[in-house]
């Protein structure tokens, strides 16, 4: 069933893909979030062209030739433009089927325990306590994620002072029995990073994200090798070759692939299997509520090194504007902590045709 029609809706943020068969039949997905704009037109440049005329239903090896068409772009924007490929290729796949995609690999749909991610650094200790600890009584989350030191911030801290108040601050408000992670967002030296994590590791807190620049693999070792709790990371890292190094250097406990950087299902998948050989879970990366995280969730719940939960965005339309409306079922509800996969064909989500029709439309077809 060859593919004929590749098309684009969106906007400098977000952009969905919809893929069409000679059949008629489609599917949709999305390229990566951010600059959305110039990965749509890296789509219709250097993905379409390869994808156009290929079989919808045997994709993976096309995904490769991609890669080897254009091999003189590695990186990261021709695995951002391949995500609205694969992604909407998984999508038609599931909607053939009759199944939803997280039963094409191999899980069941339903329940799927998340944590709650907080994004913001510039919240003060006391707002993200009790934001977290409303949300633990109201939604049930077990489980929270927030942030410490400054993004890339060669050791400085988002103001004097913020990350030695916001570990205990939000440690204690949470109490006993919840999980409790942060992230650092590459902002230390392997020397301040063991520090603070003495000092997560003093407050309960098991999971250290990111804690020197994550391009650095040995200065992200070191930082493993001094502490007990876990070391996390990789939510940039989209080429085989840095996954690789990274697990030879032994610097992350858990791996954090993000499935729309990674450039999709497919090459996610690699990865966790790369991370099962040396007996590492995955935890993926999923900051925004588009379509990253839906597709996470199918895919985590099929896993069979998955880690213990799906991230899972608390930010609202003050941090994320362009994520409001752009489904009109509502895939994100979360009850007793858990968020819920349908079991719908395909990634089983309807997107708003009112954000469609105000979405900027490109096409590329088969001559
Ligand atoms: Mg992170």
């Amino acid at each position: 069933m060859k593919i004929t029609r590749l098309e684009t809706f969106g906007t400098a943020d977000l952009a969905f893909a919809r893929v069409t068969t000679e059949t008629g039949a489609q599917g949709w997905g999305q390229v990566s979030s951010y600059l959305a704009d110039i990965t749509v037109e890296v789509f219709h440049r250097q993905i379409a062209p390869h994808a156009l005329g290929t079989d919808a239903t045997d994709f993976a090896d096309t995904l490769a030739l991609i890669q080897e068409r254009e091999h003189k772009f590695p990186g990261s924007y021709l695995r951002r433009a391949m995500a609205g490929l694969d992604t909407a290729l998984w999508d038609l796949n599931g909607k053939l089927q009759g199944k939803p995609v997280v039963e094409l690999l191999g899980g069941t749909p339903g329940k799927l325990r998340a944590y709650a991610s907080s994004m913001k650094r510039d919240i003060t200790p006391v707002d993200e306590a009790a934001r977290f600890v409303r949300l633990r009584d109201e939604q049930g989350f077990t489980a929270f994620k927030w942030r410490v030191g400054r993004e890339c911030g060669r050791d400085l801290d988002e103001w004097p002072g913020r990350t030695e108040e916001v570990i205990p601050t939000v440690a204690k408000a949470l109490g006993d029995g919840i999980d409790k992670l942060v992230d650092a967002n590459s902002c230390y030296s392997p020397t301040r990073a063991i520090k603070v994590g003495q000092m997560l590791e003093d407050h309960g807190i098991g999971h250290f994200e990111e804690p020197c620049p994550y391009w650095d693999y040995d200065a992200t070792a070191e930082v493993r090798d001094a502490l007990a709790l876990d070391v996390t990371g990789g939510e940039q890292d989209c080429e085989y070759s840095s996954w690789q190094l990274m697990l030879d250097r032994g610097a992350v406990d858990i791996v954090q692939p993000d499935v729309m950087y990674m450039g999709g299902i497919h090459r996610t998948l690699h990865v966790a299997r790369m991370a099962a050989r040396v007996g590492l879970p995955v935890t993926p990366h999923a900051a925004n509520l588009g379509l990253v995280t839906i597709c996470t969730m199918h895919l985590l719940k099929a896993l069979p090194n998955a880690g213990k939960y799906l991230e899972f965005s608390i930010e609202g339309a003050d941090y994320y504007p362009w994520q409001q409306g752009l489904f009109r079922n509502d895939p994100y509800r979360i009850e007793d902590g858990h968020a819920t996969i349908s079991a719908e064909p395909g990634w089983g989500v309807e997107i708003n045709p009112d954000w469609l029709d105000r979405a900027t439309y490109r096409a590329s077809s088969a001559e």
